[in-house]
Formats: C-alpha cells, structure tokens, sequence
C-alpha cells in the first residue's frame, strides 16, 4: 500500500491520518455509571491495545462517572453526542474527541441553524483541545439530504458528510475525522470510496455497524476493510462485534489481525460482498443496552433461525430503543430490546411486545411466514 493522502490530525496521545498507523478503536459496553465494570472494560481494551475507547454519555448522570473513569485511565477517550449535541461542552474536559451526528443535529435548539451548531461544537472542541468525529451513519441521515436524493441513500449519506466537511472548512477547523457508515459492507465500500474521491485529504473512520456476531461480523468486516484500506482509504477502524463484555478485546484483535493480513498482501475477500441466504445483523451493545440479556438474545435468534439459512431473509436484533427503530428499518424482521420486553418489527411495522420468554417462539412464527410467502 502506498502512503495516505489524508492530512494528519492528533486526538491526545495518538495520530490519526496520512502516514500514521491505522488507530484501533472500540467502546465500552457497559452501563457508564457502573463505574467499575466500566473501568474494568477500559481496561480490557487497553490490553488488547486500543488507541481510543468509548464511553457513552446519554445525560448529566453519566458525566460523574465519566469523571471518575477519567481520573482512573490515561487512554484517549471519545464521548458519542448522539441525539444530544449540547452535550459536547459537559464531556470537552474528559475526552479527546467527541462524535456528533449529522442526522441528529435538527432536534435540539431549533433556533439555530446546523451551520451555527457546526460553529459551536467546533469552537467547543477547541476549547476543550478535542478532535471531532463527524459519523454519518445510514440509519440516521440528515433529513433534507433524504429530502434531496430520496432514490439513493449513498448519494445522501455522501453528500451529507461533504457538507459538514465544508462548515468546518469554513470556520478553518481541521481536527477532525469523519465516519460512512452501515451495517452492509458493500455500502459501506461505496460510500467510503464516494467520499475519499470528493475528499482525500480528511482522514477517514471505517466501520461496519451492526456487523453482528462471530464469524459473521468479522467477515463483514474484513470485506469492507479489504475493499477500502487495500485503496488507501481508512486512518482509523472500529470493529463493532456482538460478544459478551469480557470478550470485547476481540474487537481489537480482529481489527489488528485484518489490517496486518492486509499489509502483508493476504486477502480473503472478492471485490463485491454477496449475502445470499440468512443475514442476522445485531449492534455490538454499550452501555445504552436496555437489558443485559441482549447478547444472549441475539444468540439465541441465531441457533433458532438455523434452520432457514438457506432463505434470503435479514434480522435485526439491536440493544436499545436508540438506534433499534431506525436501524431495523430495512431488516424483514426487527427487535430491539427494552428494559422487561423486546419490540418486534415486520419491514416497517410493530408487531408489538415481547417478553423475554415470550419472543423466541413468536420470531419462529414471522420467519415461517415470511419463508412462505417468498
Ligand atoms: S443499538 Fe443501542 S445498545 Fe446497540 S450499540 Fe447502538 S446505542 Fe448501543
């Protein structure tokens, strides 16, 4: 592979960009304020040696033990926004990057425009000595951009980086990295090479969300990684796995070993990622799980869905009611967890709610009727 053309940005102790090493990255799974099992996961990931780990913060209640975690690591840590942007001013002091959303920016403060919000969060980060993660992700795009490519989700994902890219251009930020992401691995190929043509000079994160379970999520993975990082495209990957929190160093094992067989000229992969047959996609949890069964749910769907693998069919099983409606959308069956019960979807519509005991065999009935009808 021949040097990257990115520009190079520092996020604390670690380069990201041109010719630095690829940055390793994961995320804490576990519930922030379990200050203890969080630190425990940090700790875990700084063993399998990340470069940058992520803690969630959903509101004020988090940003104590954030604080605690703080004062208890010295790795590079980034905080997610998710829905709540303004949060970026509470977390600046502990983290050294935080991500904010595209899609996500229009709910809060609608008194300002996304390019004064932009504004905000980048004087905010400067402030602070933080980089920024602008993550575009599939299941959340801007809704104008949906508005005006409402045929072609890449070109709108693409076009909704490019333009966050040029607010910060304008206001002359530089340290920051930007995200294409999705949980099929040939869009995230697309849109990332989309990107990289309109703009090679911003270092890119790469991932597969939602990748789902061993093995499966790692070949995903590796396809979009061989695709992307064998053209010089990607500075930074997550590996996003659903795997019980003591195994989370996998993450970072799986993305060492896919970038060093990259270096080394062994790929796995042909050019285009075909899914033929049974497809289970499930998010790799945090600590916005909603209840701790979840890996063991998404595990179970896999043993009883083994029957079908032949049937050209996608489940979703998400942690948490976050992302779960979004990212279920274009899966023919849906759950996503909550705290007593689990929501099933059908394509776009609820079937309702489940208990934990109850779900299994209601999946078996969707399934078997989803076969029939194909
Ligand atoms: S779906 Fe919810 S639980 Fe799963 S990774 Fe995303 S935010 Fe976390």
């Amino acid at each position: 592979m021949s040097a990257r053309q990115t520009r190079t940005i520092s996020v604390g102790s670690v380069s990201i960009g041109g010719e630095s090493p690829i940055a390793l990255q994961s995320m804490a799974a576990t519930r922030t304020q379990d200050v203890p099992a969080t630190l425990r996961q940090v700790k875990i990931l700084e063993q399998a040696g990340a470069d940058l780990i992520r803690i969630a913060v959903d509101h004020k209640k988090d940003l104590e033990a954030l604080k605690q975690i703080r004062e208890q690591t010295e790795s590079n840590l980034v905080v997610d926004l998710q829905e709540n942007f303004q949060l970026a001013e509470d977390v600046g002091p502990y983290v050294q990057k935080f991500r904010y959303n595209p899609g996500h920016l229009h709910h809060r403060d609608r008194d300002h425009s996304i390019e004064q919000k932009v504004a905000w969060l980048a004087e905010t980060a400067e402030k602070h000595d933080c980089a920024i993660r602008v993550g575009v992700n599939c299941g959340s795009i801007d809704p104008k951009m949906l508005e005006r490519y409402p045929d072609d989700d890449e070109a709108a994902l693409v076009a909704s980086a490019v333009e966050h890219c040029n607010f910060l251009d304008k206001i002359g930020f530089t340290r920051f990295v930007v995200s294409l992401k999705d949980s099929d691995p040939n869009k995230v190929i697309a849109v990332n090479k989309r990107f990289a043509a309109e703009r090679p000079d911003v270092p890119l994160h790469l991932g597969v969300t939602e990748a789902g379970m061993p093995p499966d999520g790692i070949i995903k993975t590796r396809v979009a990684f061989e695709q992307l990082l064998s053209r010089n495209i990607g500075d930074t990957v997550r590996v996003s796995l659903t795997v019980p929190f003591d195994d989370k160093g996998q993450e970072i094992d799986v993305a060492r070993e896919i970038i060093t067989d990259i270096n080394e000229g062994r790929f796995r992969s042909v050019p285009v990622f075909e899914q033929k047959g049974l497809n289970i996609i499930s998010c790799p949890s945090c600590s916005r799980v909603e209840n701790e069964k979840f890996v063991e749910l998404a595990q179970d769907v896999r043993e009883l869905t083994r029957y079908a693998k032949e049937h050209n069919v996608t489940i979703a099983v998400m942690g948490c009611r976050v992302n779960g409606p979004g990212e279920t959308d274009d899966a023919d069956l849906g759950m996503w967890c909550a705290p007593t019960v689990v929501n099933l979807k059908k394509g776009e519509e609820l079937i309702g709610t489940f208990g934990y005991d109850e779900i299994l065999p209601r999946v078996k009935i969707e399934l078997d009727q989803i076969i029939a009808e194909q």
